[in-house]
């Protein structure tokens, strides 16, 4: 989405919301009556704390230290570096005079970055113009960035307020629909009503269309009914508010399916999109490459822009060192080193404990300084110390036989 419209849409939107969990609360406190005493409050309150949570989250959420931690920066464990070719590109760059084989760590100069490290799945923001690890999207809802050590706050949001819509407007469902039936009728039986909005051919257009049309036909008709009876608790306002909270369930319970849906498999929103970009980039190629056409150099460097190869700093064993510290591997093309399984994923995320549910420790954050560091999964990070291993014998050997020959 255009930053303009994020802009626009979170200036909006949490205003919105807030006004909304305000009446709902209000209005199904005083109005309802009977257990509704109590049960807007045990609904409400809960969900619009989650959402003020991430509303009001520290500027420098999940922004990565200047520096990386000494372990990556003595190079004593496994970490994600620069591809050996982007390396010497950015080393020229910077004149520096460095063993070709170090391996380099990403930095950012966008923003006010300034060259901060940037760690694996960490991704520069540009609409709060920094990065932060762990980054899912910027969100309109909340204005603010989401990043995985909030994801259980998120997700929580999200799995309350559908239950908590449904139940607080229980009763008035049915009342309501009915409601609307009759200001539908009284619509077309009243002439000013008939004359100005159902003969009146630009209502098919100005509404929105033929849904719009018959949605301004039944507010007209409410509101008109409402000038004779008052509305009581059904009236347009309250039917409006319903509505609303219908569509803003439907959303959430969408959200909550498809967030559900990427944390299991590994992966973040951010990382959807961008192996649907490198599809594409793919399938342009190959389209292309069928009608004997040359490939446009931006369509390559957008497949290797969204590529999900990674590139590891492995070190080696202390009695291989002699030569160096460790080898830079490149994952195999099936190799997906942040995915640990469904459980082992969500409980990276979320908590091992199916308690991070609970609205107090979903306020909490889900993940700590892991979040600079992912966990790498087992298998993979097997693969790249045997790879590595192998290949620094390798180099031995060829080292050794060069000497033979001198
Ligand atoms: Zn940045
Ligand atoms: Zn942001």
């Amino acid at each position: 989405m255009a930053n303009g419209v994020i802009r626009v849409l979170q200036q909006l939107l949490p205003p919105l919301l807030l006004t909304y969990f305000y009446f709902a609360w209000k209005i199904a406190t005083f109005e309802l009556g009977q257990i509704y005493t109590f049960l807007p409050s045990f609904l409400i309150i809960p969900t619009a704390v989650l959402y003020l949570r991430l509303y009001f989250l520290p500027p420098n959420q999940s922004v990565p230290p200047y520096d990386p931690p000494s372990s990556v920066q003595n190079q004593h464990i496994i970490f994600q570096c620069l591809p050996p070719a982007e390396a010497k590109v950015v080393r020229l760059a910077n004149s520096e005079e460095h063993d070709d084989d170090d391996p380099l760590v990403e930095r950012c100069y966008r923003g006010i970055c300034g060259g901060r490290w940037k760690p694996a799945r960490t991704r520069h923001c540009s609409m709060c113009g920094k990065c932060r690890a762990g980054w899912d999207h910027h969100c309109p809802i909340f204005a603010n960035c989401l990043t995985a050590p909030y994801m259980r706050t998120y997700l929580a949001l999200l799995l309350y307020t559908p239950p908590t819509v449904f139940l607080i407007s229980l009763p008035l469902y049915r009342p309501l629909l009915y409601r609307a039936c009759c200001a539908y009728t009284h619509s077309w039986t009243d002439e000013y009503i008939r004359q100005n909005w159902w003969d009146w051919k630009f209502s098919w257009v100005v509404a929105g269309g033929p849904i719009g049309r018959y949605a301004g036909g039944i507010i007209l008709g409410w509101r008109e009914k409402e000038k004779h009876d008052g509305g009581g608790i059904f009236r347009l306002n309250i039917g409006l508010m319903v509505f609303f909270g219908i569509i803003l369930a439907l959303i959430s319970a969408g959200l909550a399916y498809a967030t559900t849906t990427l944390l299991l498999k590994g992966n973040l929103t951010i990382d959807r999109g961008r192996s649907t970009a490198h599809t594409q980039a793919l399938m342009a190629i190959h389209k292309l490459q069928l009608k004997n056409r040359s490939i446009p150099s931006e369509l390559e460097a957008n497949l290797a822009k969204f590529s999900d190869q990674r590139y590891f700093f492995v070190p080696l064993p202390s009695t291989m060192r002699s030569v160096r510290q460790g080898m830079v591997i490149e994952t195999l093309p099936h190799e997906r080193p942040y995915d640990h399984g469904w459980k082992r994923n969500l409980a990276i995320v979320l908590g091992s404990s199916w308690r991070w549910i609970l609205p107090w420790n979903a306020l909490r954050m889900g993940m700590h300084d892991e979040v600079f560091l992912w966990p790498i999964e087992a298998g993979v990070k097997r693969r790249l110390r045997e790879e590595a291993e192998r290949r620094a014998k390798e180099e031995v050997g060829n080292h050794r036989s060069v000497c033979k020959l001198d």
